[in-house]
């Protein structure tokens, strides 16, 4: 049911997402209702660099029909000595995964985003519910991308606060493929279109 509207009853989890936008002013994808996933085997992920306010990367996991949603500050590492600040954010519609644009001025996230990096994501082998091991404040997995590879734990640090945003960490677990002072600022372009962030704020067309 292409371009179907969201039914309230059945889009919980983007209300978030939607009440802290006005669709008519930013080019963000105002997306569908969430629709169940089909595997708890993992699915796809992305990561935006968005310079808005603060620079950070958007780490998002394609899971139970949305994309759930972290805010690395500093980004992603392959070297398991720089734990990353995670900050657990709404959950966004699966039409973001390729978002790549300018927020405008007055609106929420202002500023330029890329597709920083993209691939497939598979929860570690022990997890059978990866929805309830979010829930739960530790989700293992692996990530399988252009930039991103091998064995990741994100881990919620605080104790739950409601209202409060979730600090967790993102840190690349001591497996085969961990690579000393990797650095994602070092990596700048989108692997959707070889653009930076200023390129992308310039206009320049993909
Ligand atoms: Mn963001």
């Amino acid at each position: 049911m292409a371009g179907r509207r969201p039914r309230k009853a059945d889009s919980v989890s983007l209300e978030r997402y939607h009440g802290k936008r006005r669709f008519e002013a930013t080019p963000e994808p105002r997306g569908r209702a969430p629709r169940r996933s089909r595997s708890r085997r993992g699915g796809r992920y992305v990561v935006q660099r968005h310079r808005a306010t603060a620079l950070h990367y958007d780490v998002r996991l394609e899971l139970g029909g949305v994309l759930v949603s972290w805010a690395v500050p500093r980004g992603p590492s392959l070297d398991p000595a720089r734990k990353r600040l995670a900050i657990h954010v709404e959950d966004h519609p699966l039409e973001y995964f390729d978002f790549e644009g300018v927020i405008p001025g007055a609106q929420y996230g202002a500023g330029d985003v890329i597709v920083w990096d993209w691939g497939r994501w598979t929860p570690d082998k022990s997890i059978d519910d990866a929805e309830a091991s979010v829930r739960a404040g530790e989700l293992k997995f692996r990530l399988d991308g252009e930039k991103l590879r091998g064995e990741f734990v994100l881990v919620r640090t605080g104790r739950r606060q409601p209202g409060a945003k979730e600090q967790w960490l993102l840190i690349h677990r001591r497996d085969g493929e961990i690579v000393r002072g990797w650095d994602a600022e070092d990596h700048p372009e989108s692997v959707k279109t070889g653009r930076t962030n200023d390129e992308v704020a310039a206009g320049q067309r993909a």
